[in-house]
C-alpha cells in the first residue's frame, strides 16, 4: 500500500518536502510515528468542484473533508461564488462597516431565534469570546468544558485530562500551561457526577459550555441530559453556551437549540454559515451579548449603554466578502422551509445504514456512525490504514478523521463511494488488518 500510495501522491510527497523547512504546518506531522512516516502527509489540492478535490498530482478524489465542514454545498458552488464575485467589485474594505453585517445579524436571528448577533472570524474567536461574556455577565470565573469535545484552539480548552481530585483541566500540550488551564473544568459528559459537580461549584461557575453533539462522538445524542444542564445552568446563574460550530445550519436551521428543544444563553456558529469563508459567531441571549457593546440605547434622549461591557475586538470580524457568502448560505438554506438540509441529514442516514449493514454482513469489525450530515467511521484501535486504502481508492478523509456528506454528493457520486469503501475494506481485510467480529 506504501508504495502504491507513494507514487499516486508523488507530487503531494515532494511538495510537502521542498516546503517543509519555510512552511511550519502542523498537519503534515499530525499523528507522527515512525512506523507510519512515509504516510504522514495531508494531501495537496489546487482544485475543488462539488463533491471533488484534486491533487496536484492529477488524482480525483471524492471529497468526504469538506472544508472541516464549511462546505455545506458542495466546493465551488456557484450560487454562493458568485455572491462573493458580486461583492468583491462592489467593496470589499476593512474599517467602516460593510450595510450587510447589520442585515444579515436579522437574518440570523430570525432563522435561529437568537436575540443578538456578534461577528468574529473564527469558531475558536467565537468561543473564547463566549465564555469571556459569560465570566463578565456573571461575574464568576470557572467554567465546565466536556470530555471528548473539540472547541477550536483557545489555550484554557486545549487540554483532554482532568486533576481527578479538584476536575481542573491539566497541562498536556507545550506551551498551554497550567496557569491558562486553572478556571477550566474538565468534566464527562452525559454523567450524573458532572451535573453533581455543577451544581456543588455554581458559586464560582459562570458557564458550562458543549458542543450538544460531540463531533467526535455523534452516536450521543443526550436530548435529556441537555435539557438538565438547561435547568441546573438556569437556577444557578450560569450561562449555558452551545458550540454550535459543527451542528448550527446543518441539523436544522435552528441547530441543536431547535432540534433537541433548549435554549442556551449564548451559541456559537462558524463553518457552515461562512459559505466557506473565515467566520465565527457568538449569539444568543441579549443579556449576554450586551456585554460585547454595552446593550441598546437609542440616539435623541438620555439613554446611555446599560450595561459595562467587555473587551472584544478583530481587525476582520464582519469582512464583507464573508458577509456577503453568508448572507447566500441564509438565503438557500431557508429556501422550502430547509428542506435542503432535511434531504442531506436524510441521505446521509441511509448512506450509513446501508454501510453498517455491509459491514455487520461481512462480520467486520467496523461501523459508521452520524449526526445530521456529519459522520465518523468507529473501529476498535485506531484502523488508520483504512484511511490511507480509501485515499488511494480516491476517497479524501483528513486526519481529523470527521466525515461530512453534501447535496453535490449525488446518488451516483454516493453509489461510487460506497463502492470504494467496500473495496478498500476487502482490500484490508485481504490483508489481514480488517478484522472479523469473533462470533
Ligand atoms: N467548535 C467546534 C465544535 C469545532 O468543531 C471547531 C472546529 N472544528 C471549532 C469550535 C473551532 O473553529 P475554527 O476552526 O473555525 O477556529
Amino acid at each position: 500500500m506504501l508504495q502504491q500510495l507513494t507514487e499516486k501522491n508523488r507530487l503531494t510527497k515532494q511538495h510537502t518536502q521542498e516546503y517543509r523547512q519555510s512552511f511550519a504546518l502542523n498537519r503534515n506531522a499530525a499523528g507522527f510515528n515512525k512506523e507510519m512516516k512515509e504516510f504522514v502527509y495531508t494531501l495537496v489540492c489546487d482544485r475543488a468542484d462539488g463533491p471533488n478535490v484534486y491533487d496536484i498530482d492529477g488524482n480525483e478524489y471524492v471529497d468526504l473533508t469538506m472544508g472541516f465542514g464549511s462546505i455545506l454545498f458542495g466546493h465551488n458552488y456557484m450560487p454562493v461564488r458568485k455572491a462573493i464575485e458580486e461583492q468583491l467589485t462592489k467593496n470589499w474594505s476593512v474599517g467602516p462597516i460593510s450595510p450587510l453585517a447589520g442585515f444579515l445579524s436579522k437574518e440570523i436571528s430570525k432563522a435561529t431565534g437568537v436575540e443578538r448577533v456578534a461577528f468574529f472570524n473564527s469558531g475558536t474567536e467565537a468561543v473564547m469570546v463566549a465564555l469571556r461574556i459569560a465570566k463578565a455577565i456573571t461575574k464568576k470565573k470557572y467554567f465546565v468544558f466536556f470530555k471528548g469535545a473539540y472547541h477550536g484552539t483557545f489555550d484554557s480548552l486545549l487540554s483532554l485530562k482532568n486533576d481527578p481530585v479538584t476536575n481542573l483541566a491539566k497541562e498536556i500540550v507545550p506551551g498551554v500551561t497550567q496557569s491558562m488551564l486553572n478556571e477550566s473544568y474538565l468534566l464527562e459528559y452525559g454523567s450524573e457526577e458532572s451535573l453533581y459537580f455543577i451544581k456543588k461549584h455554581k458559586d464560582e461557575i459562570a458557564a458550562v459550555l458543549t458542543e450538544p453533539v460531540q463531533s467526535r462522538n455523534p452516536t450521543f445524542q443526550p436530548r435529556e441530559y441537555l435539557h438538565e444542564l438547561r435547568k441546573i445552568t438556569a437556577e444557578n446563574n450560569i450561562a449555558l453556551i452551545f458550540d454550535e460550530v459543527i451542528t448550527g445550519f446543518r441539523i436544522c436551521i435552528g441547530g441543536c437549540q431547535k432540534y433537541f428543544d433548549v435554549t442556551a444563553d449564548i451559541v456559537t456558529y462558524g463553518k457552515v454559515i461562512g459559505g466557506g469563508l473565515p467566520i465565527g459567531i457568538v449569539a444568543g441571549k441579549a443579556k449576554f451579548l450586551d456585554a460585547t457593546d454595552g446593550g441598546f440605547w437609542q440616539y435623541g434622549d438620555d439613554s446611555i449603554p446599560p450595561v459595562k461591557s467587555t473587551f472584544v475586538a478583530g481587525t476582520f470580524c464582519h469582512h464583507p466578502l464573508a458577509m456577503a457568502a453568508s448572507l447566500k448560505t441564509l438565503e438557500i438554506l431557508n429556501q422550502l422551509n430547509g428542506k435542503l438540509l432535511k434531504d442531506l441529514n436524510e441521505t446521509t442516514g441511509a448512506f450509513c445504514a446501508r454501510l453498517n449493514s455491509f459491514f455487520s454482513t461481512n462480520g467486520y469489525q467496523l461501523s459508521i456512525s452520524h449526526f445530521a450530515s456529519l459522520f465518523r467511521f468507529y473501529t476498535p484501535g485506531k484502523l488508520n490504514l483504512l484511511y490511507y486504502q480509501l485515499l488511494l481508492n480516491g476517497v479524501y478523509v483528513w486526519e481529523g478523521r470527521n466525515c461530512f456528506l453534501s447535496p453535490a454528493h449525488t446518488p451516483d457520486v454516493i453509489a461510487s463511494l460506497e463502492e470504494k469503501i467496500k473495496l478498500s475494506c476487502l482490500q484490508l481485510e485481504e490483508r489481514g488488518i480488517l478484522k472479523k467480529k469473533i462470533t
